[in-house]
């Protein structure tokens, strides 16, 4: 079956959402606030809708996707809207927090719609490429129903579970560790600099060293998983080992006169676990601090407790 689908929200990233189903000849219907936007769109093929209800009842598939909930609620919650939803499949692709997706779940699931939430994992000039995540959460019938019209935005679309805001949630934890690579990044580039290191050098590097990181990064995953924090035979580094080499960095900071912020923070992380987990232990041993502020229990403290 071939869904009729009306995009709400044609900025950067709802045109190229358009353009995908477009390009895949789905009935594409599109509703922009600013309705000048919605030309190039109609000049594909698009559909313009003269209101948000007009798209909704000409659609089975409501994708939403624009700058923020606020804005979603300002095109959602008119007159005439909430009564189109009834049995439409609303899929909000706009990004939000997980708490937001549950209560819009809640609000359109009470219109008789179905609901749900997708977090976009790249950037629209990525839109209907193979490689391209997007993750899903909310009505897994939703999700199986329109497989077909989801896998057209992206080829490494998911589904993450049928809490609504777990996709929102998944979102920010994957991009949390992206900043830290590219905050990482940025350190590196100053200390690199600051020893006459050119960015070229730096860059041609990074490779090399990814394999070594990649498998770190899965590693801390695995053992944080397992709650092996105490080091073992199969521990890649220890922390002693790790804290070693961090002081060469809090060295650079201090005689390069660099910014020093984030490796304090850093420094100050490395020695609570230190000081309760000693240098034998695991680099896992860090991740309850991230957790809950505090650091696994030892046996005596637990027998003690
Ligand atoms: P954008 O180009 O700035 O487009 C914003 C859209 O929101 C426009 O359609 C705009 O309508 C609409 N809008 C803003 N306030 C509104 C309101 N009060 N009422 C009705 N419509 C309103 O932004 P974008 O890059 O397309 O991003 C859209 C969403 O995708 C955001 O939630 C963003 O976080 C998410 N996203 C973007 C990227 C990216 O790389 N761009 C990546 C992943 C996720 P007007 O044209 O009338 O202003």
């Amino acid at each position: 079956m071939i869904s009729n689908v009306c995009v709400l929200g044609a900025g950067r990233m709802g045109s190229s959402i358009a353009r995908a189903f477009l390009d895949r000849g789905y009935p594409t219907w599109v509703f922009n606030r600013t309705a000048a936007k919605c030309a190039p769109l109609a000049a594909l093929g698009a559909k313009v809708a003269t209101s948000v209800e007009d798209g909704i009842r000409a659609a089975d598939v409501v994708i939403v996707n624009v700058l923020d909930y606020a804005a979603s609620e300002d095109l959602l919650k008119q007159d005439g809207v909430a009564s189109a939803l009834a049995g439409k499949a609303v899929v909000q692709l706009t990004s939000g927090s997980p708490r937001l997706a549950l209560e819009e779940a809640r609000w359109v699931e009470a219109h008789g719609g179905g609901y749900l939430d997708g977090a976009i994992m790249a950037t629209p000039d990525f839109i209907g490429k193979p490689e391209t995540a997007l993750l899903y959460s909310g009505s897994r019938d939703i999700y199986e129903t329109h497989k077909l019209l989801l896998f057209a935005l992206g080829g490494a679309t998911s589904y993450v579970g049928e809490v609504p805001g777990q996709a929102s949630a998944l979102d920010t934890a994957l991009l949390t560790q992206m900043w830290g690579g590219l905050f990482g990044a940025l350190q590196g580039m100053a200390v690199a600099e600051a020893e006459g290191i050119g960015l070229e050098t730096f860059r041609s590097h990074l490779s090399a060293f990814k394999p070594v990181v990649d498998a770190g990064l899965f590693d801390l995953v695995d053992r944080t998983k397992a709650s092996r924090f105490a080091g073992d035979d199969a521990t890649l580094a220890w922390l002693g080992a790790h804290y070693s080499a961090f002081q060469h960095l809090l060295e650079a900071c201090e005689e390069r006169g660099l910014n020093a912020s984030m490796p304090e923070a850093m420094d100050t992380i490395f020695r609570q676990a230190l000081s309760q987990g000693g240098p034998g232990s695991d680099f896992a041993l860090l991740a309850p601090l991230f957790r809950n502020g505090g650091l696994p229990r030892t046996a005596t403290e637990q027998a003690n407790a």
